[in-house]
C-alpha cells in the first residue's frame, strides 16, 4: 500500500483488527519513509455497483458518500460511530445482493430512509424531509449538500461552513 502522504511504496502494518462484528478489517499502517500513520479498511465486496441517476447518468457507487449522508442525518444523535458503519454495511450488502449491478439513486435514498426510520426518529425526519424535496431529481449529491446545510443550522455556526456548492434556492 502506497503512502498517501509522501507516495513511498513501502508501508508497514502495525496492527490489524476486525471491527463491525468482523465484517471489516482495520489495519493501522506506518510509512517507513515519512513516518506518517494511516488506516486502511478491508471489506467484502460482493459486486461492483453503479448508481443510475434520474437523468440517466451512471456513476460508480460511493460508499463514503452514503456514509457521509447517514452520518449527517445522525449528527448529535445518540448513535455511535461503529453503529453508523454497521448501518452502512447493512445497506451496502442489501444493495450488492439485490441481483442488479445498476441501482437507481432513488432506491438508495428509499433504503437509507427506511433504515434510519428504525434507528432514530430525528435522523429519519431530517433525512426524509431533505430527500422528499429532491425526489424529483433524485440527485444524491444535492441531498447531501442540503443535509449538510440543515445539520450546520442545527449544530450552530461553529460547525462546518456552507461552501460555494450550496444550492441557494428551492
Ligand atoms: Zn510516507
Amino acid at each position: 500500500m502506497r503512502c498517501p502522504f509522501c507516495g513511498h511504496e513501502d508501508t508497514q502494518v502495525k496492527d490489524s483488527r476486525p471491527n463491525e462484528d468482523g465484517v471489516a478489517i482495520r489495519r493501522r499502517r506506518f510509512c517507513t519513509s515519512c513516518g506518517q500513520r494511516f488506516t486502511t479498511i478491508e471489506r467484502v465486496q460482493l459486486r461492483e455497483l453503479t448508481v443510475v441517476k434520474t437523468d440517466g447518468r451512471k456513476v460508480p457507487f460511493d460508499r463514503e458518500k452514503l456514509t457521509r449522508s447517514i452520518r449527517i442525518a445522525l449528527r448529535k444523535r445518540p448513535v455511535q460511530e461503529e453503529r453508523i458503519e454497521r448501518i452502512v454495511t447493512g445497506l451496502v450488502t442489501r444493495l450488492e445482493s439485490s441481483g442488479d449491478t445498476e441501482i437507481p439513486s432513488s432506491r438508495i435514498g428509499e433504503l437509507a430512509m427506511d433504515t434510519l426510520r428504525e434507528v432514530d426518529g430525528v435522523a429519519y425526519v431530517r433525512f426524509a424531509s431533505v430527500y422528499r424535496d429532491f425526489r424529483e431529481e433524485n440527485d444524491f449529491s444535492s441531498i447531501l449538500s442540503t443535509m449538510r446545510d440543515a445539520a450546520t443550522g442545527l449544530a450552530g455556526p461553529s460547525d462546518d461552513k456552507a461552501g460555494p456548492e450550496t444550492p441557494n434556492a428551492r
